[in-house]
């Protein structure tokens, strides 16, 4: 039988247990392969340390690895989530950012527990930080705790009361505005794209970051219903925005959401390459 040349797809949001995900960076890699998609970009929350257990991986198994990261940003205390693409790791400020972003967060969590004491919610933040292991940690692991003592049923009801943006456990993520995050991906090489931008809902804001150097928007995301995909990818036209996709994998963290939930075509990572070549100086 001749064989059928399949469209190449690509996820180019995923998390692993290097951040609030709960899979390796190896099984991500084998999941993908087994979810039929070409192409994958692993991006952990604040730190680019799955991707060398990744690469061989992807390797053995054909699977084009684009090394991404999904970066906290604060706009005047709204949660803003960056994608950066083909960062480099190596360099300098970037590297020190993430090393900030580390202890920060690690802070961040006794700032949170500590409102949560509050309002009368006790945890702790050590209970927290050992879920978290070496990975970065965030509010997912908050959530998960404050499931595991009974505070609440689900991940969902503990961002709805206590720690989601503006609730009494909130701290913000990062105190970098979105102009800083991109201009930081931007000098590391990378390609910045807007995650989520539903989480967002503010056009104006975007088309501040676009000023700002902003590449793409992901208008492909599994929180996205359909409406949401055409409007931002109107809202792309109108910009010159390049449009990106992705699951937003979590593993176990977020179920029934896998590897592949969202898949975009190919040409989407041949433009955001293109786009790479040429905004960006050749990194040394
Ligand atoms: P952080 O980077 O620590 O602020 O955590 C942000 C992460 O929390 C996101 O990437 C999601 O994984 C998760 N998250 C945000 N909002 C919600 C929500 N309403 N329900 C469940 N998970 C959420
Ligand atoms: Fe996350
Ligand atoms: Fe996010
Ligand atoms: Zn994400």
């Amino acid at each position: 039988m001749p064989e059928t040349a399949v469209p190449r797809t690509a996820d180019l949001h995923l998390h692993t247990r290097f951040s609030d995900g709960t899979e390796t960076p190896e099984r991500v890699v084998e999941l993908a392969k087994a979810a039929g998609v070409s192409c994958i970009a692993i991006t952990d929350h604040d730190t680019l340390a799955g991707l060398p257990l990744a690469e061989p991986v992807a390797q053995r198994l054909g699977i084009e690895l684009v090394p991404g990261v999904e970066m906290s940003a604060s706009a005047g205390g709204v949660e803003v989530h960056l994608l950066g693409y083909w960062v480099d790791g190596a360099h300098a400020p970037f590297r020190a950012h993430l090393e900030r972003q580390h202890s920060r967060r690690i802070g961040r969590i006794h700032e949170m527990v500590a409102q949560l004491g509050r309002v009368g919610v006790r945890i702790d933040a050590a209970e927290v930080l050992a879920l978290a292991g070496e990975g970065t940690v965030g509010r997912p692991h908050v959530a998960r705790i404050l499931v595991k003592r009974g505070y609440v049923a689900t991940m969902p009801e503990a961002f709805d009361k206590y720690i989601g943006d503006g609730k009494p456990g909130f701290v913000p993520g990062s105190p970098i505005d979105p102009r800083g995050i991109i201009q930081l991906i931007r000098d590391a090489g990378g390609v910045p794209v807007l995650a989520h931008p539903m989480y967002l809902r503010n056009d104006a804001l975007v088309e501040q970051f676009t000023r700002d150097g902003l590449a793409g928007i992901e208008a492909f995301h599994s929180s996205h219903p359909q409406e949401l995909v055409l409007r931002y990818e109107r809202l792309a036209e109108r910009l010159k925005l390049l449009v990106t996709g992705g699951s937003d994998f979590h593993g176990d963290a977020k179920e029934g959401l896998p590897v592949g939930a969202v898949k975009v075509p190919y040409a989407m990572v041949d433009a955001l390459r293109r786009w790479k070549t040429a905004h960006l100086n050749a990194t040394p």
